[in-house]
């Protein structure tokens, strides 16, 4: 692949310098579809070839799947090669626990399965379905004395509405919690993360940007059957994926090219599940420049749905 390098930026105030688009192994758990074990591999070892090194999985994905052939694809690799980030507290479509005996399980069933010594970022996924007053008398004291076991460095939060990261940031103290991951929030049809990033640089964390393509919606092959976008949303990302398409355009590549420019977020998240999709995606983001006239055509369908979102979690949360 001819061209620069895909630039790294610092993660929050962790030391950590992550590539700007990150490796989503959730498809390695065959959340879009059945996928050939073999090409979850060998799409991680393209990853990491051609220089994304932030790599995040989760026990959940096709229930521990994904960490298992995530193991699988990094264990011949050199550790310092990849940062790796990996949840806590969600086991199931509706299985949740977060409580500290079950979180400090998770993590040693996570190393071995994940074939390291360590995990760089752990975080507490899906925070809304529990109890947040619970994340952060239990569950966070729980990953703190991870860390200070040496098992993980980093702490985070991850979760669909936005108003749970303040809930959290603003009852902990500062250093409790090192990254959030927030997801669907910042791409072509929904960027209201974009309001919440002064007060996250303000508090010191780190911004991890998840699904740029709002889990599928913006891509020519549409989103999966689970999606939970409203057929409204569904509706304006299809005509969004037309615009780009009648331009001889791809909305995928306008959709990564947006996320990845913010200089606020250190990283945006995408699922990949093949070789030649990573290949696409650095592609994209390393040599296209972002098609001005293309992202306000797009923007101008989105417009009457522009953030609109699906409900997630406890109606409290
Ligand atoms: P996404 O927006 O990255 O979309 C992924 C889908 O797009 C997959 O079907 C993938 O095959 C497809 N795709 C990727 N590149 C493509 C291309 N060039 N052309 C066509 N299709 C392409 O959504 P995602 O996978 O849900 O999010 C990325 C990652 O973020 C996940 O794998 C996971 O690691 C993380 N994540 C975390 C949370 C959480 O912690 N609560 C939630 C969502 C996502």
């Amino acid at each position: 692949m001819a061209g620069t390098a895909l630039p790294k930026r610092k993660l929050g105030k962790t030391g950590l310098e992550v590539s700007i688009l990150g490796f989503g192994a959730s498809p390695l758990g065959n959340v879009f579809g059945d996928l050939k074990e073999a090409d979850g591999v060998e799409a991680v070892h393209e990853a990491i070839r051609l220089g994304i090194n932030f790599i995040d999985v989760s026990p959940f994905y096709g229930a521990t799947l994904a960490e298992t052939n995530l193991g699988k694809a990094l264990k011949d690799i050199p550790r310092d090669k990849f940062v790796l980030s990996t949840k806590v507290g969600r086991y199931g479509q509706d299985v949740f626990d977060f409580s500290a005996e079950r979180v400090t399980k998770s993590v040693d069933e996570s190393l071995a399965r994940l074939n390291v010594e360590y995990i760089d970022i752990i975080q507490c996924h899906d925070i809304e379905y529990g109890s947040l007053d619970q994340i952060i008398e239990e569950t966070l004291p729980a990953l703190q004395k991870l860390k200070e076991a040496g098992k993980v460095r980093f702490i985070g939060i991850t979760g669909l509405p936005l108003k749970i990261y303040k809930y959290v940031l603003d009852r902990v103290a500062p250093g409790t919690v090192d990254v959030v991951l927030s997801y669907c929030h910042y791409s072509l049809n929904d960027r209201s993360l974009g309001d919440l990033l002064p007060y996250l640089e303000e508090k010191g964390v780190g911004v991890i940007n998840a699904s740029p393509l709002s889990m599928g919606l913006l891509t020519e092959q549409g989103p999966p059957d689970w999606h939970p976008a409203s057929d409204e949303i569904k509706g304006a990302c299809k005509k969004a994926v037309e615009v780009a398409k009648s331009h001889g355009k791809n909305v995928t590549t306008l959709a990564l090219q947006f996320a990845t420019a913010n200089p606020f977020i250190a990283t945006t998240l995408v699922g990949m599940a093949s070789p030649a999709i990573v290949r696409a995606n650095v592609e994209a983001v390393v040599n296209g420049a972002l098609d001005e006239r293309l992202l306000n055509e797009v923007e101008s369908v989105l417009s009457p749905l522009q953030n609109a979102s699906w409900p997630s979690g406890k109606p409290e949360n």
